[in-house]
């Protein structure tokens, strides 16, 4: 009762299937040398802004591969295949490792700046993840209030207990959570009411329609909103027009990250662009222009 033309192209997905999990498999064999080579995962790292002083209001660590064969490969290239490995782990430690290093750098340099890492809801499963975090803030000796872990709500039921139990753990620790792409999970305001968070980032799919869509400025604005109501900080995420900046400032949003201001930049750049957003924010008085 399929057309026949359905057979065929079952079959046809099934190879592609087939194809595209023995390439998953390679490259997770290529991510355990990435892990051991240390210069081939790097981070990129994006400032975000106060809107009214624009005064850095922290730092997204945004992970890349230098591949030796495949060349640079993006967040969407990897994470999902490394997220259901065994490999999770390692990669986690490693990234906030490498973020946590960048910090203890800042400090020495007298930048009072928190960075965001994002972490993979899976990684939340690992009751051993507090004690891990633990013990690399004392490695770097970076305070626990200047890490900020960024965190989206795609997680099954049955797994809540665990993950809660571990964000209360860090949070307890002084790390500040923050809820990513926050309106696109299902149970953003749910997750809410069972986590203590510091934080919320107004997905970009909302930042970019606010100027047309009376529903997507409706949906910022009552993030917005809330986020004053629960005492929590607000960014707006992916800001990539003066347009979007000044509707955002309109409706109370404190802080935003995007193109506008900055594009994630190589580690070496950061330190300099820091430094100048703190000298001109103690001024005060001018406002942002979009940097290039
Ligand atoms: P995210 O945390 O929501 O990060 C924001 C993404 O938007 C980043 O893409 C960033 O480069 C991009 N972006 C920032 N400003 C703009 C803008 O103005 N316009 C546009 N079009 N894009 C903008 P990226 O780096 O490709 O990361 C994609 C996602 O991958 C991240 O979304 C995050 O969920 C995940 N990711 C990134 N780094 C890591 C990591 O180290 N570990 C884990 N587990 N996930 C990561
Ligand atoms: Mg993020
Ligand atoms: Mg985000
Ligand atoms: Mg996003």
């Amino acid at each position: 009762y399929q057309a026949k033309e359905g057979g065929g192209s079952v079959a046809a997905y099934e190879s592609s299937r087939d194809a595209a999990s023995t390439d998953q498999l390679a490259l997770l064999a290529e991510l355990r040398e990435a892990l051991d080579a240390d210069d081939q995962l790097v981070l990129a790292l994006q400032p975000a802004v106060d809107l009214t002083t624009g005064a850095p209001t922290g730092v997204e660590a945004l992970i890349r591969w230098r591949h030796p064969r495949r060349g640079w490969l993006g967040p969407a290239d990897f994470i999902r295949p490394v997220e259901n490995s065994e490999q999770l782990g390692a990669f986690t430690r490693y990234v906030l490792d490498k973020a946590l290093a960048v910090a203890a750098d800042w400090a020495r340099q007298g930048l009072d700046v928190p960075i965001s890492v994002n972490l993979s809801a899976r990684s939340l499963l690992d009751p051993r993840l507090p004690a891990e975090i633990a013990e690399a803030l004392r490695r770097h000796q970076v305070p626990p209030r200047r890490l900020v872990l960024e965190i989206t709500e795609t997680v099954v039921m049955s797994e809540l207990e665990i993950i809660d139990e571990v964000l209360a753990t860090l949070r307890s620790m002084g790390v500040r959570l923050s809820v990513d792409d926050f309106g696109t999970g299902f149970s953003s305001l749910t997750f809410l009411t069972r986590i203590a968070v510091d934080e919320l980032k107004v997905d970009r799919s909302f930042v970019i329609r606010m100027v047309d869509s009376p529903e997507a400025a409706a949906i910022v604005r009552t993030t917005v909103g809330l986020a004053h109501e629960l005492g929590l900080r607000v960014v707006a995420e992916g800001v990539e027009t003066a347009e979007q900046r000044s509707a955002l400032a309109e409706l109370g949003c404190t802080a935003a990250q995007g193109y506008h201001f900055f594009k994630p930049m190589p580690a070496d750049k950061i330190g300099a662009v820091l430094g100048s957003l703190l000298d001109s924010a103690q001024g005060n008085v001018f406002p942002l222009r979009a940097d290039g």
